[in-house]
């Protein structure tokens, strides 16, 4: 089959011809029709999130066909857990130390064929074509994650307005909510694109908003913005950091921090933090912004989305 692999980190992916993988035990091999294209795949090539061993098929938000079935499901970030730690038996399989991940610990979707652990497959909604869906995978899932850390916070900044915070806009003000959009500053079409999507205000990420937050997201990856958004949010306000990277957070005075403002991450997903997006996607209906590729141009997709240059989220098509 054709895939796009790591196989070396710090270079581009490479085409290669890889045997159509075999599932075992509990395992469904999926034909892969559409894969989103996530920051962590970035992070994964630049050598800032340690890929378990190369050369390795990266894409973690797969959508396919599973042999056999039929059956059409999304394969999200979380691969496999232990199931009997502590964090696997409260509640927690987000944090398990022995969970896999799709796309770094097992081979993922940018390719013809993957497989997959059939007790981490999610049913993809009908009515999403493969493309609309695969971004709900872990833009969706994880920023939605990110989101209920925020409770039930009105007044959310998001920074960084990609692939996680278009979709996260969207759920946010169907919750009643309001978004204020941080983006690049001279990045006009984000803003455009924040405006379109319903956000109260927007402005470059700099800029303080017009009144204190009740939260923020953290979705860039780009640790000076922590300080930024803890200045933006009012006493007893959240900043959560959605991303699995960032830069170093610079240091700021404790006053920034101080009346019960916190700082906090997200990390990965659970069963069921999926099964509640996708059972939400439709009822708002969350609309995704896509710009497809072919497998084969999955180096210009990672290009475009480290160069900001389209809006929404990149999908490859095999
Ligand atoms: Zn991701
Ligand atoms: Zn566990």
């Amino acid at each position: 089959m054709r895939a796009m692999v790591l196989s070396e980190v710090g270079r581009p992916l490479a085409a290669a011809d890889l045997p159509v993988p075999t599932p075992g035990p509990g395992q469904v091999r999926l034909r892969v029709t559409a894969c989103g294209v996530c920051r962590t795949d970035l992070h994964l090539i630049d050598g800032e999130v340690a890929v378990g061993q190369v050369p390795r098929v990266l894409g973690h938000q797969i959508v396919g066909i599973v042999e056999g079935s039929g059956e059409r499901v999304g394969v999200p970030w979380l691969a496999s857990t232990c199931g009997v730690c502590t964090y696997c038996t409260s509640g927690r399989e987000n944090l398990c130390a022995a969970a896999r991940f799709t796309g770094r610990d097992i081979d993922g979707g940018f390719a013809e064929w993957a497989i997959a652990d059939q007790r981490f497959c999610f049913p993809i909604p009908a009515g999403y074509p493969d493309e609309q869906a695969a971004p709900l995978l872990c833009a969706g899932l994880i920023g939605d994650r990110a989101l209920r850390m925020c409770g039930d916070a009105h007044r959310i900044g998001l920074f960084g307005f990609g692939a996680a915070a278009h979709i996260l806009t969207q759920v946010a003000i169907w919750e009643g909510r309001e978004v204020y959009g941080f983006t690049r500053p001279g990045d006009e079409p984000a803003q455009v694109f924040a405006r379109s999507l319903g956000a109260s205000w927007v402005g470059p990420s700099h800029t303080p908003p017009p009144e204190p937050l009740d939260a923020a997201i953290v979705f860039a990856p780009v640790g000076e913005l922590v300080p930024l958004a803890l200045r933006a949010v009012a006493p007893g306000g959240t900043v959560v950091c959605g991303g699995i990277h960032m830069s170093d957070i610079p240091s700021f005075p404790y006053a920034d921090l101080w009346m019960e403002r916190s700082i906090r991450s997200v990390a990965n997903l659970t069963r069921e933090d999926g099964l509640r997006l996708l059972a939400l996607a439709p009822q708002i209906p969350i609309r995704t912004q896509v710009t497809t590729y072919a497998l084969a141009d999955v180096n210009d997709a990672l290009d475009d989305l480290r160069a900001g240059r389209f809006t929404g989220a990149a999908v490859i098509i095999p």
